[in-house]
């Protein structure tokens, strides 16, 4: 007998009618011939409304009492959802995440899940029960209730769903919304956005970790390392949905597919930093060390021996950040500034593998649309840039919109975010994502609904093996490492900190048809931005020559300056940027060989490095050893 696991978000279950149509589909599902687990988050903002309490109690709450007060909102949720099915006349059981054998690490407020028990939810499925499991909840090895970060719901169902899975399950996991699926981008931010009718893993992890909230990222990060056929779809409607599956050859027919803004993010930079082997190291451990995730990060080059490191963390850990970096600042002789409140809008097409121009396209369209590029960072399938929010604009409310204590704070964040919206819809325009995509992918039958597939955790060759690997779920899975060894670097330092220029370099580059890897913006002085981007060494003269033109016409005071000999580095895998320890690992490895790192990219299943190419081949034996890669 088929397990499906179903997700009820917040906002679907704000009412008793909302909880009513929740234990109606599960109902369904289970005389559909299958064993049926409902997991579900607080009602409505509940979560938002209990933080807003601790805050009445306490500036600084204890991280211990927050989880013991968050973990209440699911509590409600699975009484009420369990006492709905009863009502409807079918056998229902609630548990809490611990009452389950929801093990996590110890982190309170963003905690990892370590494994699920099963046994106990198999006896209440066996037994005929629907099961309703409370989202967002587990406890750590002292019994200690502990949560996993805003929006963990989602990655409660789809980590039990793969539990049931490697306990032998043929399982689904449909994870019902307030929206039709996945779109091209927020539609309540752009209203022509385009509901996809399927997307793959990687797209989806990109996109949900760089800021599109309709998915937690952790939980794709479980469906892909465990093979768990989901689906997002409408909880007020039967509406199909979006599959979210594997990479197919059609998905790299377009090169971009969707555009996500992110609106809480802070930026950090540190000026003056030596340009020596160890110190991205130095640095990134020690916010590894204190678990903040770092999100973008953009090293540069660096002129006369000193580098400028730019990065982005949540706005609720700059603090954190700032007092973690004080000292290493102050150690290497660096500056260390906060700048002001800033966006981020990301594409990310698994086409972007095999399409070139795509931030040539990206920066024409912000440009035309008269928004400034603080950073830019670029990945295997994504590009991101920073744009800094206009702090006199005022918030305006769309039309339609609906009033503030309605709508999430997610969306709140959006609302303030004038310029990332404007860039947003800029951007999504440009690729055209609003058109229906002709001739991609519906197959004969219309669905995309994978067939079951057989348990391939990457790494790991048995069952037995993959049981094992229950120990630590959410553990980084870094697949491979590759090494482009023939690469070339050109930085164009002091150039004008204006809307624009970007794009005039990238236009000039792409007319000569030269392809760009990686391309990193950081900002060096007021004023004044540093750009490197790499490209293939055949080209590197005529790429050079364009580079020297274009910007001459820019500004006749900026230099170009050309590396012939670098090698690109990078790590491919699951959950590479969440997982502090990755970066951690990378830089560290490269460190203790005496490795300098020239250039920084990461997003989530890609980290990428430039290096000297002299050294590339040793770098890559050294990343493969440090991530026992074979
Ligand atoms: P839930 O309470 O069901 O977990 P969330 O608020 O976490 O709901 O996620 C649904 C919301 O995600 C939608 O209301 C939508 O505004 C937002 N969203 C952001 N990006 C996207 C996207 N690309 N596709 C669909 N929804 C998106
Ligand atoms: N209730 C939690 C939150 O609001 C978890 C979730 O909804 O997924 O973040
Ligand atoms: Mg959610």
């Amino acid at each position: 007998m088929g397990v499906v696991v179903q997700k009820f978000g917040g906002s679907s279950l704000r009412d008793a009618d909302l909880v009513r149509e929740a234990a109606r589909k599960a109902i369904r599902a289970k005389h559909g011939g299958n064993q049926v687990i409902v997991v579900v988050s607080a009602q409505g903002n509940t979560t938002d409304d209990l933080i807003a309490k601790a805050a009445e109690m306490t500036a600084r709450p204890s991280a211990r009492e927050m989880d013991m007060l968050l973990a209440t909102g699911e509590q409600i949720s699975i009484a009420l959802t369990a006492m709905a099915i009863h009502d409807l006349g079918e056998k229902a059981v609630s548990f809490t995440g611990p009452q389950i054998g929801i093990i996590t690490d110890d982190t309170h407020r963003k905690a990892r899940i370590r494994g699920i028990e099963t046994a106990r939810l198999r006896k209440a499925l066996d037994a005929g029960n629907i099961v309703v499991l409370a989202g967002f909840q587990g406890m750590n090895r002292r019994e200690e209730i502990t949560t996993l970060g805003r929006g963990g719901s989602d990655t409660t169902a789809v980590a039990v769903a793969a539990a049931m899975k490697l306990a032998g399950a043929d399982v689904e996991c449909e994870i019902y919304t307030d929206v039709d699926g996945v779109y091209t981008t927020d539609p309540r931010v752009v209203p022509d956005a385009r509901k996809m009718d399927a997307i793959s893993y990687d797209e989806m992890l990109e996109m949900a970790s760089m800021g599109a909230g309709v998915m937690h990222s952790r939980s794709i990060e479980f469906a892909k390392k465990f093979d768990v056929p989901l689906v997002v779809r409408n909880a007020r409607s039967d509406a199909p949905g979006t599959w979210i599956v594997p990479e197919s050859d059609w998905m790299r027919e377009i090169p971009v597919c969707g555009v996500a803004l992110a609106a809480d993010e802070a930026r950090l930079v540190l000026e003056g930093v030596p340009d020596r082997p160890g110190v991205s190291h130095q640095i990134f451990a020690e916010l590894a060390n204190v678990n903040i995730a770092v999100d973008m990060i953009a090293q540069s080059a660096g002129g006369g021996g000193k580098a400028t490191i730019g990065f982005t963390v949540l706005n609720a850990e700059r603090d954190r950040t700032l007092r973690t970096l004080r000292p290493i600042a102050a150690d290497l002789g660096a500056v260390l500034r906060e700048t002001g409140r800033v966006t981020k809008v990301s594409v990310v097409g698994a086409g972007m593998r095999t399409h070139t121009g795509v931030a040539e396209k990206m920066f024409a369209a912000l440009s035309a649309a008269g928004i400034n590029l603080k950073m830019i960072t670029t990945g295997d399938i994504k590009i991101s840039v920073l744009i800094e929010e206009d702090e006199a604009a005022p918030v305006p409310a769309e039309p339609g919109e609906p009033p503030a204590a309605k709508v999430k704070q997610a969306h709140l964040d959006a609302q303030k975010a004038v310029l990332g919206r404007k860039a947003l819809r800029a951007v999504h325009a440009a690729f055209g994502l609003a058109q229906p995509r002709k001739g991609a992918g519906v197959p004969a039958d219309g669905s995309f609904k994978p067939r079951p597939a057989p348990l391939v955790v990457p790494g790991v060759r048995d069952r037995e093996a993959a049981v094992a690997r229950l120990e630590g779920m959410e553990d980084v899975l870094v697949s491979s490492a590759q090494l482009n060894p023939d690469q070339s670097r050109i930085t164009i330092l002091d150039l004008p900190d204006r809307p624009g220029n970007c794009s005039t370099v990238f236009n000039a580059v792409a007319t000569g048809g030269i392809v760009v890897d990686m391309i990193v913006q950081n900002l060096t002085a007021p004023g004044k931005a540093e750009l490197s981007f790499t490209v293939p060494r055949a080209d590197l003269t005529r790429a050079l020559k364009r580079t020297q033109d274009v910007v001459r016409l820019i500004d006749p005071g900026c230099r170009v300056v050309g590396d012939g000999d670098v090698a690109v580095l990078f790590v491919l895998g699951v959950g590479m940027r969440t997982h502090t320890g990755v970066a951690r690992g990378m830089f560290g490895a490269l460190a203790d060989r005496g490795i300098n790192i020239n250039m920084i990219n990461t997003s989530e299943v890609c980290v990428g490095v430039v290096v000297d190419a002299a050294r590339g081949e040793e770098a890559l034996a050294c990343l493969k050893e440090a991530f026992r890669i074979e």
